[in-house]
């Protein structure tokens, strides 16, 4: 198959593969075989379970070629596996890219988009290890990341352990993401190299955090449809309520109330605990914003925390 221009020429998969392999040789631990194979080779570490997610990025829905840079593109796509491999105590170790791109895409926003996703996959030690690639059937690019990561057998941290008395719990602040999204619409430039306080362009997945809370936590999820959607799903997993007050939530600097409920894309994690639960948790900083309750309504200062998710792309 034959797609994408560099200096007026066609570029074939076998380049596009070239490209996303790049020259990057190292290898962890848990990848034996990787690219190239038919298929990639994954050794189980011993005493370990392995843990898998996988996310669609879609063009016009999940980012915007005239909002996002190529790098947040690209980071953003594997920031989304990362998070949910923290959400469950895990750490990354592999990840899968799947890619259509549109006939005649820009091979310099592709070079970026790598860059962006090979800059986040480093500073975790995730490798690459295969995936695939195809033409769009339309304009816009669409994207898919898996990502396998790693945890000690039987200690997982699922959505469904809360307990009635447990307090409630999220790391770092909330709201930022969408105030920064709002401010991207409004014709804001997107940075192309990450750096912290870019919660929108470049989330920064709370894998240290995730690790930390096993022994800690008695369930956790991550932030990725706001905590007003997110809070329902915990709980009712769990088979719980939920109390929370406004006045608790760590609202990020610059968003309202609204933001911080409903935003969504923080990539912060949400979690329940029953012990005491340290102020700060691998550098980042922990707010308790309720407590679990019987039954199956979820709060907020004794009203119904409506839900109001995730829209940013809608109408
Ligand atoms: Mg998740």
């Amino acid at each position: 198959m034959l797609f994408g221009m560099i200096d007026g020429k066609r570029l074939t998969e076998l380049q596009l593969i070239a490209r996303i392999q790049g020259s990057r040789r190292s290898r962890n631990a848990v990848l034996r075989v990787g690219i190239g194979d038919d298929c990639a080779v994954l050794r189980v570490p011993a005493g370990h379970e392995m843990i898998v997610t996988t996310d669609f990025s879609l063009e016009g829905r999940h980012f915007r070629r005239d909002w996002h840079s190529a790098q947040s593109v690209g980071h953003r796509c594997l920031a989304r596996g990362l998070s949910d491999i923290a959400a469950m105590g895990g750490r990354p170790v592999v990840a899968f890219l799947s890619l259509a791109l549109p006939k005649n895409f820009e091979v310099a926003w592709f070079d970026g988009f790598m860059e962006g996703f090979n800059a986040l996959a480093e500073r975790f030690g995730v490798e690459l290890a295969g995936g695939d690639t195809a033409e769009a059937p339309g304009a816009e690019i669409l994207a898919d990341v898996m990502v396998v990561g790693a945890v000690p057998g039987g200690k997982a941290l699922l959505r469904s352990g809360a307990k009635v008395g447990d307090s409630l719990y999220v790391t770092g602040s909330l709201g930022g993401a969408a105030v920064q999204l709002a401010a991207l619409a409004a014709g804001a430039a997107c940075p192309m190299v990450a750096e912290s306080g870019q919660p929108q362009a470049f989330p920064q997945p709370r894998v240290e955090a995730g690790e930390a809370l096993r022994g800690i936590a008695t369930s956790c999820m991550d932030l990725s449809d706001g905590l007003s959607t997110d809070l329902r799903h915990l709980c009712e997993a769990s088979g719980v309520g939920a109390d929370t007050w406004a006045a608790a939530l760590p609202i990020a600097p610059g968003a309202t109330l609204e933001q911080a409920l409903h935003g969504g894309e923080d990539y912060e994690l949400l979690f329940t605990a029953g012990g005491e639960v340290p102020g700060w948790i691998a550098g980042v900083e922990v707010t308790r914003i309720g407590t679990v309750v019987a039954g199956s309504a979820v709060r907020i200062d004794g009203r119904e925390l409506e839900v109001g998710g995730w829209e940013h792309f809608r109408g």
